[in-house]
């Protein structure tokens, strides 16, 4: 079946993400664009997916747990997984990694961690903006040893794009799937997503994945097929 995805948004635990990007807002917001799957990808952090997750179990939308990686390099690699438990491992990893710096609410945005009924829960208070101490070397075998598919983040764009900071995309480093909006000039797979930190710039039902199921594991295999050049 076709399934319309949007495998990139962040929510208000991004400090750039806008506070009305809560997770019911999120989900109703995806329906309401007619999408079947999505992906909350905050910066460095995925302790937003488990209220949307539970929000689009109760509501008929797919949420993949997911994170948006900062290398040391600040590449931005989307890290989509089935399971949160898996996401919460490479969290764990990155999380004595990161550098340790306040986040000051007044210039970057709040970063606000809420249930499923969209109330506030706990605030992260080191900015999550800031470079892991992952590189982009070892970046992707690190995912994939947590179980999960990383994804160059829009690399058509020269901020914090792969092949915009390293002047040219190196297949040896273990992608087998980019997210971009045009033609990069890679020759792998490709999503695209909306990279949306506001709602209203959630994907409408545009592109679209072939799933066995409409489920988080229909999904995820889905994904896994197409980064592996469409073998199961
Ligand atoms: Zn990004
Ligand atoms: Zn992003």
């Amino acid at each position: 079946m076709k399934l319309f995805y949007d495998f990139h948004i962040h929510s208000c635990l991004s400090p750039c993400g806008d506070e009305d990007s809560t997770p019911n807002n999120i989900v109703n917001m995806a329906l309401l664009k007619g999408l079947n799957a999505i992906a909350l990808s905050d910066h460095n952090t995925g302790k937003n997916c488990p209220a949307a997750m539970a929000v689009g179990k109760k509501n008929g939308l797919v949420v993949l747990p997911a994170m948006e990686l900062t290398t040391c390099e600040d590449i931005h690699i989307l890290c989509l997984f089935e399971k949160y438990e898996d996401l919460q491992k490479l969290e764990n990893h990155i999380q004595d990694t990161r550098l340790k710096i306040r986040n000051r609410p007044e210039v970057f945005g709040r970063q606000l961690i809420m249930n499923e009924n969209d109330e506030v829960t706990g605030e992260e208070e080191t900015l999550l903006i800031v470079s892991s101490g992952v590189s982009v070397d070892e970046a992707a075998a690190l995912v994939k040893g947590f179980g999960g598919i990383p994804v160059p983040a829009h690399i058509d764009k020269q901020a914090n794009g792969i092949v915009g900071i390293l002047g040219a995309f190196d297949y040896g480093l273990g992608f087998d799937i980019v997210e971009c909006a045009g033609d990069a000039g890679v020759n792998l797979p490709k999503i695209t997503d909306s990279d949306a930190h506001y709602l209203w710039d959630i994907s409408e039902a545009e592109h679209f994945i072939e799933a066995e199921t409409c489920s988080a594991h229909g999904v995820f295999e889905a994904l896994k097929k197409l980064a592996g050049g469409g073998k199961a």
